[in-house]
């Protein structure tokens, strides 16, 4: 069978036992289909890294036994593919420069009426939005803040299915509306860069936390913008914090102690309701492969 995961953390911070299930998760997903299992570290958005943290995971990973197939790929040393990516969106007419502050769009919704936010992000008013699908010629004084999307000359309106949750459907243009692929700071936006790298390295399964579910419709807008395969997803249940929320590194949660890679394991098993500490991986594998099969094939865009 044709399949290749990934597991991609952002060096933040160490892993937690958090982000353990989902390396866990697409770890035994690629193994029990007899795939390849890569690991790329997403240092994209370069203010929010921690300096040695890639290593540490790396290490981390390595204590729990979770050895990637191929050398990992860091992201912070691919601009010039997410660059051509943008370039081809811009000569598509589908990119354009964005001058708005925060401010600026924060005035124009409260103008129109529309609620402001979105988990914590503003849904883009279309201030900065050219008329008619052009190419952008960005003035030599007017540095661009961002670079956005054009959502509403992409097919935007998109279905998708989850191994676990099931049918989705989400409208981007509505829901999220132009959203960033380059920042002010120069940074490529997440959506951007993960698209162009499930891609380069042939990912046919993403399987990651359901926290992440939200970002898989503007994941298949850029696919199909751009004329690169889907590929099958699957998002896992999260770990919970005592107060019933995500745990993740932003709210403070502790570093993996991989020290006792069994103890870390078997918590981050349990979550994904497999009973490995009674039978060993080989017994791991098995209940794997029940739990949430695979439905439909793999999308590939005609060349
Ligand atoms: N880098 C993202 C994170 O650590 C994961 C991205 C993905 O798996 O698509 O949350």
């Amino acid at each position: 069978m044709n399949y290749t995961g990934r597991f991609a953390p952002s060096p933040t911070g160490p892993l937690h036992a958090g982000s353990l299930v989902a390396a866990l998760a697409s770890w035994l997903d690629a193994r029990a289909h007899g795939g390849r299992w890569l690991v790329r570290i997403e240092d994209v958005d370069t203010p929010r890294c921690i300096t040695g943290a890639d290593r540490i995971i790396l290490q981390q990973l390595q204590d729990c036994s979770l050895l990637p197939d191929a050398p990992p790929l860091w992201q912070s040393r691919r601009g010039a593919h997410y660059q051509q990516a943008l370039e081809q969106l811009i000569a598509l007419g589908l990119a354009y420069p964005c001058h708005c502050s925060r401010r600026d769009i924060e005035n124009a919704m409260r103008e129109r009426g529309q609620a402001l936010e979105r988990h914590g992000e503003l849904v883009y008013p279309g201030t900065c939005r050219p008329a008619a699908p052009q190419r952008v010629a960005v003035p030599a004084d007017r540095t661009p803040r961002v670079w956005r999307l054009r959502t509403d000359l992409c097919a935007s309106r998109i279905d998708w299915h989850d191994r676990r949750l099931g049918h989705q459907r989400q409208d981007v243009e509505a829901a999220v509306g132009d959203f960033v692929l380059k920042r002010a700071d120069g940074c490529f936006g997440y959506q951007l860069a993960v698209v162009v790298d499930d891609a380069a390295q042939g990912i046919t399964d993403v399987v990651r936390g359901a926290d992440l579910a939200d970002n898989t419709a503007r994941q298949i807008v850029l696919q199909r913008t751009l004329r690169l395969p889907t590929p099958r997803y699957l998002h896992t249940p999260l770990l919970l914090g005592p107060n019933g929320e995500k745990l993740s590194k932003q709210s403070g949660a502790q570093a993996l102690d991989t020290s006792e890679p069994l103890t870390a394991l078997n918590r981050a098993a349990e979550v994904l309701g497999l009973p490995v500490h009674t039978g060993g991986v080989a017994r791991a594998l098995e209940t794997w492969v029940g739990l949430w099969p695979f439905s439909g094939a793999l999308y590939n865009p005609s060349p």
